[in-house]
């Protein structure tokens, strides 16, 4: 007769990993921008994520903006063959 387990043995905890406990979890995130890898703590992310800097985020979200004026604005090259 199998006798019932005692209890299910499954913490929620993961399993520790050997070596140097890290409590900060950094990552190496690329730069959409200027392509420069920088590190950031994922435990405390900054504003710029995943931009290198706030001057990076800014400078993208410009330059989007700038891309989709211009496209608009470039609608003068089709009817000019009279
Ligand atoms: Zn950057």
């Amino acid at each position: 007769m199998p006798s019932p387990s005692k209890a299910e043995n499954s913490p929620d905890q993961p399993p520790k990993s050997s070596g140097k406990a890290a409590k900060v979890k950094m990552s190496d995130i690329e730069c959409p921008n200027c392509q420069k890898s920088s590190r950031f703590n994922l435990t405390e992310i900054p504003a710029h994520f995943p931009f290198c800097s706030m001057r990076c985020k800014s400078h993208d979200l410009g330059e989007w903006l700038t891309e989709d004026e211009e496209e608009e604005d470039d609608e003068d090259n089709t009817a000019s063959n009279s």
